[in-house]
């Protein structure tokens, strides 16, 4: 019974980046000229997280998203920069 505990809690915990990255991205996606099936989606954004810092906060379960306040104008371009990073590598060496 101990470790069913955390079934019934209301916070969890997120990785913030992966948020703000995936969404970012699909606003990008409609603009690009490369393939959108699911393995070159999800590998860009694989790319593009393991080329950015996580940002963990605890939030409320199910709540979309959570603007945290080091989320800036700099932080956003930062991350739109990584993404072209990550959709010139995926798209040069796609694995489908
Ligand atoms: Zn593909």
């Amino acid at each position: 019974m101990e470790n069913k505990v955390l079934d019934n809690e209301q916070l969890e915990i997120k990785n913030h980046m992966e948020t703000v990255v995936t969404q970012m991205f699909e606003n990008m996606l409609k603009r690009l000229d490369i393939c959108k099936c699911e393995m070159c989606r999800k590998d860009i954004i694989a790319y593009a997280l393991n080329h950015l810092p996580p940002r963990y906060a605890v939030t409320q379960k199910g709540e979309l998203y959570y603007r945290l306040a080091e989320f800036t104008q700099q932080f956003e371009i930062d991350v739109q920069v990584i993404l072209a990073e990550a959709v010139q590598v995926i798209s040069q060496n796609p694995r489908h």
